[in-house]
């Protein structure tokens, strides 16, 4: 089987490309290093696995073609920093990009799954959000971009479908975290950390009252996978943990685990900002079989450890020896 994986040197594409491989794929990792890392899929540049492994600096807004038979498509940015950055091009990477991939689907046969966002359901006025909720999104607002990428990146998915016959899945993801995720990348579960290992106060936007369901990486990649391997097209897939928080409890759970006397600071909300979130994960659970199974705590614990190994190192005075980290983007 030979997989293609965009966005393949990000957080979740890295780890499926991981899985992937030792699943016995060819996996070819097409990523043009926005906001991935080389050094996130190195280990699949040597020793045994290497000769199972392509990476490829492309930018997906180009056209590209290879003999595959499925298409993972991730690349785009992710975290409301990155996306918000140059909103014209996250509209070419969701849009345009999208396309490019779709075509390549259309000329080889290969099925295509799309990994779409919670973001679609905007500021939701259903709550949990099911798959046939249609959403509450700003269509010019800071999140629009992005949003509205995803959003179109559906409407051709359903689009090749129906009229080219292209074989698509549909994923809607909801906050995911894990190692990998790039340490100045802005989201909360990355910040948060962070800044609590290196005792700065930790960010919280707004009063801390709006929800979030934080899935760990594993338990998304074992959705993807899954997904990827349906024989029909269930629609789109809600993926994510329903066990919802108030960011406040995010930050006093990170606060706990890593042992930090870190304080909280308080910062104005971003426009937009959704003030709540769960997935209805139904559907998953039926066409799938799929629930996460990684507790919080226990996902938290190994981030944190991710995050601690890549500290850079200090003398006996707590200076830093080194840079190997710059400051967060956010915070
Ligand atoms: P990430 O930023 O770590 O990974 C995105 C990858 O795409 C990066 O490696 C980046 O360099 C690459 N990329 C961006 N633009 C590209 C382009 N034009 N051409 C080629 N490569 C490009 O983010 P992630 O969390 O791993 O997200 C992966 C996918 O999952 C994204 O499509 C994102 O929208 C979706 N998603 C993630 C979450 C989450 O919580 N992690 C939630 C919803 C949806
Ligand atoms: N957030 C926060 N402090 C941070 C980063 C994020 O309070 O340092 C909040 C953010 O305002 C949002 C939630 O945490 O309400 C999740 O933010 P993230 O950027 O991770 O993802 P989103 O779900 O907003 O896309």
């Amino acid at each position: 089987m030979r997989s293609l994986v965009t966005g393949g040197a990000g957080f979740l594409g890295s780890h499926l490309c991981s899985r992937l491989i030792e699943d016995g794929h060819h996996v070819i990792c097409l990523d043009n290093f926005y906001t991935g890392r080389p050094e996130n899929v190195r280990h699949l540049l040597e020793g045994p696995y290497a000769r199972n492994f392509e990476l490829v600096r492309h930018d997906v807004v180009e056209q590209y073609y290879s003999e595959v038979d499925q298409i993972f498509h991730l690349a785009c940015p992710a975290s409301p920093v990155h996306y918000q950055r140059n909103p014209v091009r996250t509209l070419k990477t969701a849009v345009i990009g999208t396309m490019n991939m779709l075509e390549l689907a259309h000329q080889t046969g290969a099925r295509l799954l799309l990994t779409s966002t919670s973001e679609i359901y905007g500021e939701p006025e259903v709550h949990p959000q099911r798959e046939d909720y249609w959403g509450h999104a700003n269509p010019i607002g800071k999140r629009s971009c992005y949003d509205e990428g995803k959003r179109c990146g559906e409407a051709l998915a359903v689009a090749y479908a129906g009229h080219h016959g292209v074989s698509v899945r549909i994923v809607r993801i909801f906050n995911t975290y894990g190692p990998r995720m790039h340490e100045e990348d802005g989201r909360v579960v990355s910040n948060f950390i962070n800044q609590a290992l290196r005792g700065r106060a930790l960010t919280i936007y707004g009063d801390g009252s709006q929800t979030r369901s934080l899935c760990y990486q594993t338990d998304l990649i074992e959705g993807l996978v899954r997904m990827m391997a349906l024989g029909s097209d269930p629609g789109p897939v809600n993926l994510g943990n329903p066990t919802e928080m108030t960011v406040q409890a995010i930050a006093e759970l990170v606060l706990e685990l890593t042992g930090s006397t870190s304080g909280i600071e308080y910062r104005p909300l971003p426009s937009d900002d959704p003030t709540r979130r769960r997935p209805d994960i139904t559907r998953a659970r039926h066409v799938l079989g799929w629930e996460p199974v990684v507790s919080l705590e226990a996902g938290i614990a190994e981030t944190i450890e991710y995050y601690r190994s890549r500290l850079p190192a200090r003398t006996s005075n707590g200076q830093h020896t080194t840079t190997r980290t710059k400051t967060l983007a956010v915070g």
